[in-house]
This record gives C-alpha cells, sequence and structure tokens, in this order.
C-alpha cells in the first residue's frame, strides 16, 4: 500500500535499529542518524511495509469499556481542540447488522453503534469513524460545522477513500460514508 505521508527522523543515539511507528495518525521512521540516504531508501520499505501489515491485523477492544476509552483518547487527541467542550456521556457498542453503515449515532442518548465489519480494518480507518461519531455528539448533521471538527484526524480524506473504495469493491451501489 502506498504511504504518502512517512516522517523520516534522524536520531544520535540511534545504532543500527529502526523504529516506525505511528504519532498522531502519521507515520514516523526512527533511523540512526549516520545511515546515508542511500541506506535509508533500501532498509526502510520493507520495514514500512511490515509495520503496515501489523496495524492492518490489529483488532479493536471488543468490549464496550475499552471501546469507550479508545473513544476517549480518541477525542482527546483530534476533537477536543475544536469542540471547546467535554465529551457528553455516550455508549459505544459492535453491532453485525450494519452493513450499509460504517457507523451511527443516536445523539439524544449519546448512543454510538459501529458495523462489526470495521474490525478487520486498518485502525486509522476504525479510528476515522469512531471520531465521525463522537463528533456527532456536538454537531448532528453533516454540515460544515461539522466537518471542521474532525480537521484534526490527519487521515480524513484517506479514510474515507478507503471506505468508499471498500463499499464499491463489495457492492457497486453503496455510498460507503458513516451516517
Ligand atoms: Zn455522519
Amino acid at each position: 500500500m502506498a504511504e504518502p505521508e512517512l516522517e523520516v527522523r534522524r536520531s544520535a543515539r540511534r545504532r543500527r535499529t529502526y523504529t516506525v511507528f505511528r504519532e498522531r495518525g502519521r507515520l514516523v521512521a526512527l533511523v540512526p542518524a549516520r545511515m546515508t540516504p542511500a541506506q535509508v531508501r533500501e532498509l526502510l520499505p520493507p520495514l514500512v511495509e511490515k509495520f503496515l501489515r501489523r496495524e492492518a491485523q490489529r483488532t479493536l477492544p471488543a468490549s464496550g469499556d475499552e471501546l469507550a476509552a479508545r473513544a476517549r483518547d480518541l477525542f482527546r487527541l483530534h476533537l477536543a481542540g475544536r469542540t471547546g467542550a467535554e465529551l457528553p456521556a455516550f455508549t459505544i457498542r459492535w453491532v453485525d447488522n450494519q452493513n450499509h453503515r460504517w457507523g451511527s449515532c443516536t445523539t439524544g442518548e449519546g448512543s454510538i453503534r459501529l458495523s462489526s465489519r470495521l474490525r478487520g480494518m486498518p485502525t486509522w480507518v476504525s479510528d476515522y469513524v469512531i471520531l465521525h461519531e463522537l463528533a456527532h455528539l456536538f454537531v448532528p448533521d453533516h454540515s460544515r460545522a461539522f466537518h471542521e471538527l474532525l480537521a484534526d484526524y490527519p487521515q480524513v480524506e484517506r479514510a474515507r477513500a478507503f471506505l468508499q473504495g471498500y463499499e464499491h469493491a463489495v457492492n457497486a451501489e453503496g455510498g460507503g460514508e458513516p451516517d
């Protein structure tokens, strides 16, 4: 998979080993400071690929409590700066019968449901859907104000494209948008 956002950071403390991780949605590689650009170009791609493969296999927490904890973390990282308000009380759970929607949010009762189809997807995709539904706790529609809330999450466009591509592949009439 092509990875458009990779930041290579050189670390004087590193001697030989490379590390690939994600920081606020962005892919970062720590490489030893004395490696030449040619060495980095040669050694990095397989490690990035391995990281992305592992990331894609990682599954989200099954239980409501752990899932809610993850949602709160995502809120702190990507939404809190824009909502200007605390996260209201909410519940979040997986559902198996949501085959035409990725997620939904009943704003009155603060209940979020996520399609279990998301569990096999890269976490930056399911994180986007969680953030999308959390944003609905503040703005129920898809107005401009809603999209502005999500603007701090770096993978919005990429995640939407991923979901649309997935829908297109399995079901030509699917819209591929979370509700
Ligand atoms: Zn929505």
